[in-house]
This record gives structure tokens, sequence and C-alpha cells, in this order.
């Protein structure tokens, strides 16, 4: 093993004290292989063992630490096999607190008579009785520090982690090249980068905390900020699919209703996008149900009607077949003909249809990934629409354009975001906001009711069955560390051999291959299910009009944001729909949060609202936004900082655009360095 002087950013960490092959291989699974991208795995939080509370100050159920004085030496009660017992009382002088460890004897054994000692956990039990159980146990000296907490997996805790981040750290040099130009450091206040990356590990107070944040949270957000301007800019090469004609009027006479005005506002965005001799690259933002798939159905016309073909790509095989039938029924008596192409399809099907998009006999394909496949080829393809739950990720919509000669491309979004957002999100993209409904749609009535109603909600469940209807019933999302599996087939279990013995119960959860998903949503379609049981899996839009009743247990488990796309699923039909939230959370904003649900069914407001409750953490958490390289940006809490960044961003590209100035190599790196993790050459 090397002696840490030999220490560099890039040394494989099994070369730090403590590790062998056997951990490093544990990290990489973490994807940590270099003591660079070891220094990048943040602390998820922090143990505050620099300041201690009295037991009678104790706040009850947060972390805190108490220094107290051990009334007895521990008493040992065996519960049962592989269950052992470990207690004693403590005391600071003037209160006392119970405290109970679990199967852990090392632990017990330091709980000695008259010793002082620190104990951090939580603070529990009543105001006369208060216990701490299985608090984490340090000798009571001083200079107690802040302490770093670190992801945990099989084989590799905290404290390791903790013990090679003291090694890592020691190679910062204070004279550490910052990527980050002097100007800009000043501007916003920064900390040098290596200063932060010292104090986002080990901090003397919470205030070095979000210093090193905000600093290290300005990197992430700005080099991505710096790409999404830089794709957009790059998306404005010549295109030789401008049209000439917009025929948006003429469609929108085939339809047996009229346009919203949002609509008609979308769509004149985009054929007028279209008209330039630079490709369109536009986001179609609007909740469910607000008619997304007709502003497609009009821009696809108006393209097939100046000779350009299009290619729509949806997330599923479903949801692909649901728009093939939607433009096939807005297109009937046109000459405009649309072909459908999933991975489901026999060989000789999709070889019909891949001809025919070759010679051009068809102007419109509608498809899954297949679409990307290398043998799909077209005449001349103009449009190219990508219909996203979250972000598809850039390299696929791009793959897609490549068919093409750039090709306009839209992408419709289902995720309400608040614009400050959609800034960074869609950064690449303009935008066009669907914010008004198709007139007749219902509100879902949303009630948020405790667990102890279980009964009367499953009642309210059957009624609507027995009227013919159909629900879903969304399962408790499991934490960190439970299997989504087990969890969703334990309820679904529960569901079928109690309460709904006399219905159909049917399940789907994310585990399930895709093909077997469609299936069971099939099915469900078809009223073959009568209550479907669900994770989050059924975010994705399919339509179900006669699905009139969800309910969605642990509703603070989820953002408002999801339980907003969850909800979305229902009040999609003719028949009032009703959404209930089961929770028991006594927490106020936990309560404040569910009670906006019950107020408004507008994705925008609750998107905004989210956004003020839990900062964009959030937004930028879910896993599917596809954004690269975002790990502290999600903790972010602090909104106006996303239009700081941007700013930033923003100014260094007006003067500097292709970032050539020698002051910003680094940025230049920074940047191509995330957008290639992402399958994206930027500065090609
Ligand atoms: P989204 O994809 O945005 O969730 P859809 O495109 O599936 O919504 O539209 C939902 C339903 O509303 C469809 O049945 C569609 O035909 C209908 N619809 C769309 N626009 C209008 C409109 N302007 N007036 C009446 N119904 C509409
Ligand atoms: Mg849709």
């Amino acid at each position: 093993m090397d002696s840490s002087k030999a220490i560099g950013f890039l040394t494989d960490i099994k070369y730090l004290k403590g590790v062998g092959s056997k951990r490093a291989e544990l990290y990489h699974k973490l994807g940590i292989d270099t003591v660079s991208a070891l220094l990048h795995f943040y602390p998820r939080e922090y143990e505050d063992w620099s300041r201690t509370v009295s037991i009678a100050e104790a706040p009850f159920d947060e972390k805190c630490c108490i220094k107290a004085i051990v009334g007895h030496d521990a008493v040992e009660y065996r519960i049962r096999k592989g269950m052992t017992l470990y207690k004693t009382s403590v005391t600071d002088g003037q209160s006392v607190m119970n405290i109970t460890i679990f199967n852990n004897k090392y632990a017990a054994a330091r709980l000695k008579t008259g010793e002082e000692l620190l104990f951090f956990g939580k603070v529990g039990g009543t105001f006369l009785r208060r216990e701490m159980n299985s608090p984490l146990i340090a000798k009571a000296v001083s200079g107690e520090k802040i302490r770093p907490i670190y992801r945990q997996t099989q084989g590799i805790n905290s404290a390791l982690t903790e013990k090679l981040m003291s090694q890592a750290v020691s190679c910062i040099k204070d004279n550490m090249h910052d990527f980050l130009p002097e100007y800009i450091r000043e501007k916003y206040s920064l900390l040098p980068y290596g200063e932060a990356l010292k104090k986002i590990h080990f901090p003397s107070s919470f205030e070095d905390v979000e210093k090193a944040r905000k600093r290290l949270v300005f990197n992430e957000l700005f080099t991505l900020q710096l790409g999404m301007i830089r794709l957009k800019g790059r998306n404005r090469q010549q295109t030789s699919c401008s049209i000439k004609k917009d025929f948006s009027d003429e469609f929108f006479s085939l339809l047996p209703f009229s346009p919203t005005g949002a609509q008609k506002r979308a769509v004149e965005d985009a054929v007028r996008d279209m008209f330039l001799s630079v490709p369109m690259s536009r986001l179609v933002q609007g909740d469910v149900g607000s008619g997304k798939t007709a502003v497609a159905a009009a821009v696809i016309y108006t393209a097939a009607k100046n000779a350009l073909q299009s290619s729509m790509m949806a997330p599923t095989e479903i949801l692909a077949r649901q728009h093939y039938k939607s433009l096939t029924d807005f297109f009937k008596g046109t000459d405009v003909k649309c072909g459908l192409l999933t991975g489901s399809m026999t060989k000789k099907e999709k070889d019909e249809i891949k001809s025919k998009l070759e010679s051009g006999e068809i102007q419109v394909v509608v498809g899954t990934h297949a679409l990307i496949q290398s043998d799909v080829k077209f005449r001349n393809l103009g449009l190219v629409i990508t219909d996203e739950q979250h972000r598809f990720g850039v390299e696929q919509r791009s793959a897609l354009a490549e068919k093409g000669k750039n090709p306009h491309t839209l992408v419709m979004s289902a995720t309400p975001i608040p614009r400050t957002l959609a800034l960074i999100i869609y950064g690449d993209l303009d935008i066009s906001i669907l914010d008004e409904f198709p007139p007749g749609r219902h509100p879902v009535e949303t009630y948020c009711v405790q667990g102890k109603l279980h009964k009367r909600v499953y009642n309210f469940i059957k009624k609507h069955l027995d009227e013919g209807r159909q629900a879903y019933a969304v399962c408790p999302l499991v934490e960190e560390g439970d299997t989504d599996l087990i969890s969703a087939e334990e309820y679904a279990h529960k569901l079928a051999e109690g309460e709904f013995r006399d219905y159909t119960v049917g399940l789907i959860h994310g585990k399930m291959k895709s093909a077997q998903k469609d299936e069971v949503m099939e099915a469900f379609a078809a009223g073959k299910i009568q209550i479907l049981v669900a994770t989050t899996v059924i975010e994705v839009g399919v339509d179900v009009p006669n699905a009139a009743v969800m309910v969605i247990e642990n509703a603070e488990r989820f953002g408002l944001s999801q339980l907003h796309q969850l909800r979305g699923r229902i009040g999609r039909g003719k028949h009032k729909s009703t959404c209930i939230l089961i929770s028991d959370a006594q927490n106020p904003d936990t309560k404040e949060r569910l009670k906006v649900m019950c107020q408004t069914c507008d994705g925008f407001k609750i998107a905004d609202e989210d956004l003020r409750l839990r900062g964009p953490g959030d937004f930028f958490g879910s896993r599917q936004h596809g954004l690269p390289g975002l790990k502290l940006a999600s903790t972010l809490t602090d909104t106006s900082f996303l239009a700081v960044t941007r700013d930033a961003a923003q100014e260094t590209w007006k003067w500097d655009p292709l970032l050539e100035k020698p002051e910003h190599s680094g940025i230049k790196k920074a940047v191509d360095a995330l957008f290639k993790s992402a399958g994206e050459n930027i500065f090609n």
C-alpha cells in the first residue's frame, strides 16, 4: 500500500489505507474508482456532535447529541433467540433518560456506571419518561465535531468512507486549480473549489457546509446550463426541412371539437418555427388531458402537407399504440397515412412499415424505441416528436433526429414544472405551455383521510366497482432498502385475499418486464381487472376512462408533482372521479402539502407549490429527469439560486460562446465531460 504522500486525484482508491481489492470493488459499484470520484461522493447528511443539548430541551424526533452520565451498568434482557436488549438510564444532572440498545453487545459494554458519554440519536418517549433507542455512543471529550454521514451499502459503512475521505482530502492542495475563473468566483462570492471540497466533507460549522454546498451546486448548475445553451445553439444549423405553407387551420377543421386557445397557440408557435431555415426545437408542456396529441397531430399534418415525414416516439408500447390510434382517427379521410412500429410486431409487419417509410408511402410513423434502430429509414424525415414522461435523454432524441437532415423536433411533456426549472431541465428547447383544458373535464375530487378509515375507503371503492367503474390502488412507497417487488405483491395479495376477494385484483410494478406491464395495462383497459394495485409505474399515461377511483397509500411519502401525475390517471372519462389520499402524517408541513392536492387540480400551481415547499430537490431528484451530473443540486433549497446560475451561464456564454478564452478552458473541459457522460458531444 502507498503512503498518503503519493496520493493524487487520479490514484485508484484501492491504494488508500483500509481499502483492499474487495472493498475497492464495493466502491466501484457506487461509481467510485479514483480519489477524485471519492471526493465527489458527498455526505448525505451530518451529525452534529459539536453541540449538546440537555435531556429536557432535546427536540422530539430529531437527531441531537446529549452528554450524560450512565446511572448503572446496562442490564441484559434476552427477549427471544436473536433478540437481546440492553437497558440503562442516564442523567445530565437534571433529568433522566432511558437508553435501549438492540443486539449490540459491544455498544452495551460501554454503558458502565458513572461513565460520561455522548449519546447521539432521536429522543422519544414521553415528556416525563424520555428515551433514546440505539443511540450512537462516543466518549465525551472536548472538540467534538460535525461528522459527515455517507450513503451506506453492503460492506461499506459511513465510518469507513469517512476514514478514506480524510486521506482523500489530504491531496487537495491550497493552490489547486479551480476551473471557475476568478471573476465569477468573486461576483458570486464562491469558495475556491478545493476549499469547498474539503469543507463539504469536514466542516467546522454548518455555515461551512452551506458555503461549500453553494459552491458545489454552482458547479453543477453552471456547467449544466452552459451545456444546454450550447446544445440549443448547435441545433440551430441550417435545415432543408422548412415548410412553405401552414395547414393547421385545415387540420383543425377536421376535428370533431374546436381547439383550445392554448392548443392553437402551441401549434402556431411550432408552425412559425418550421417556416424558418433552422430546425425547430420546441417543448410542449401540458398537464395530462390538456390535449397534447391534437397539437402534435396538427404539426404532423402541416409537415405532411409540406411533403415532410414525421416520426413520433412514445416511452411504452401501449402508449405508442394509443397515439397511433388517435392519429389515424384524426387523419381519417385525408391522404395522410400512418404506420405503427413497435418491438412486439412480427418481422414481416415491421419490414412492411419500414419499406413504406423508405418509399414515402406513409408520412407518419408512431412507435417505441424500435424507431431508433438503424434499419429504419425515411424518404424525407422532417419532424421528430417525442412524448416524454420525463426526459428521454438527449441522446435518444438526437438518434431519432439523425435519420433526417436536421429535422424539426417537438418534445411533449406531461410533467408540469415551474418555468424556472423548465429553463434548466429543458434549457435546450423553446417552450410552449398548454395551460388550458378542453371543456367538459371534471376536476378529480380529492380527499385526505387517516389510515383508520381504511374500511370506509374500501367500501367506497367497492360501491364504485359495483357500479361498473374501475379503481387504482397505489401501494405504499417503500423506503430505501426495502424492495419494491415484495411490498407491491404483498399489498395486492392482501387486497385480493381480504377486502376485495370478490373482485378481480391486478398488479403492476416497476420490476415487471415491459411486455408484462403492457399486458396488465391492457387487461385493465379492457375491463378484465377491476382494481389495479400499482406502484408509481402507472404515472406513464395510459388512458382508461372507466377508472374513476384512486386510493394512494402513505400519500405523505410522495412528492406533490408525483401525486398529481398519479391522480391524472383518473378523471379521464365521463364519470365523476375521486382520489383518496391516505396518510397518518402529523407533521404540519406534510399536512399542508397534502391539502394543496385537495384544493387544486392545476398541475402548474401544484408544481409551484411543491417548489415553494420543498425546493427543487424533488424535481432534480426524480431519477428519470435524465440530466447528467446533478448530485448536490438535488439538495438545493434556495430556488433563487437557479436563476443566479442561469444568469452566470448566460453571461459567460454571451462573452465567449465557444468557451475559447484561456480562462474558460477549465469550464469547457467540465461541460464537455458532463455531457459526454450523457452521450452527447457538445463541442464538435
Ligand atoms: P394529453 O396527451 O395532453 O394528456 P390527450 O391528447 O390524450 O391529452 O387528450 C385528452 C382527450 O381530450 C382526448 O380524448 C382528446 O381527443 C380530447 N381533446 C383534445 N383537445 C380537445 C379539445 N380542444 N376539445 C375537446 N376535446 C379535446
Ligand atoms: Mg398524451
